[in-house]
């Protein structure tokens, strides 16, 4: 990042953390992602139950990768054979959920758009310890700018990589379908962390995710 950018970057970030800790989320800024993996090693005690939320950020960082080691007891909605409903179920009385968000307004809050739901409701409620992990491309001013971020990038993106039948992979933005294969059915915009400090926003400082 070049020195300009950055300097408005930080500018944007400084707002976004100082309206996140009003809301008792707690923060930290990382500059790059290989600083992702020793960070949570830090934060997150051996032999604690983890579960993820769907994210490319958590893989692209190492992460998922490093929660199979037996570091922690991983709850793997990935393993194959595995009843992942019942995975999502275990994932809500974990002892830390890690995920992504597909977006942070500098009003200080998360907007996150889920399918089945789980992400979302880990988030809100379960697990004692929330990490969200987010690139620096996820940052929006306005609780409207982070729905068309979704309607325009993560929700067309992540059915493409998930391969759904919906239309928003053949127009490249979302139409609000109806079909079968949608991803969009919850709606959350997070503006506050009830237990403080139970959410902890780890910003990174590159473009990470959808
Ligand atoms: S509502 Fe339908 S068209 Fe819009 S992003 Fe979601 S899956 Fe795609």
């Amino acid at each position: 990042m070049d020195i300009h950018s950055e300097k408005i970057i930080n500018q944007q970030l400084d707002r976004a953390i100082r309206n996140l800790r009003l809301h008792q989320f707690e923060t930290s800024i990382l500059e790059k992602k290989e600083h992702v993996l020793p960070f949570l090693e830090a934060q997150i005690e051996q032999g604690s139950s983890v579960a993820v939320g769907g994210s490319m950020t958590l893989a692209a960082c190492g992460v998922i990768d490093w929660l199979r080691t037996g570091h922690v007891s991983f709850i793997d909605r990935y393993q194959p054979g595995i009843d992942v409903n019942e995975a999502f179920r275990r994932g809500l009385s974990a002892d830390v959920f890690l995920m992504s968000s597909n977006a942070v307004t500098l009003e200080g809050e998360l907007v996150n758009t889920d399918g089945t739901g789980n992400r979302v409701s880990a988030l809100i409620f379960g697990p004692k310890k929330v990490y969200v992990v987010v690139g620096i491309n996820k940052l929006v001013f306005t609780r409207e700018e982070a729905q068309e971020r979704i309607r325009q990038k993560a929700a067309p993106m992540n059915c493409e990589r998930l391969d759904r039948d919906t239309p928003c992979r053949l127009v490249g933005e979302c139409v609000d379908c109806n079909v079968a294969q949608r991803i969009c059915s919850a709606n959350v915009v997070l503006s506050r962390s009830h237990v403080p400090g139970r959410i902890h926003i780890v910003f990174v400082k590159e473009a990470l995710g959808y």
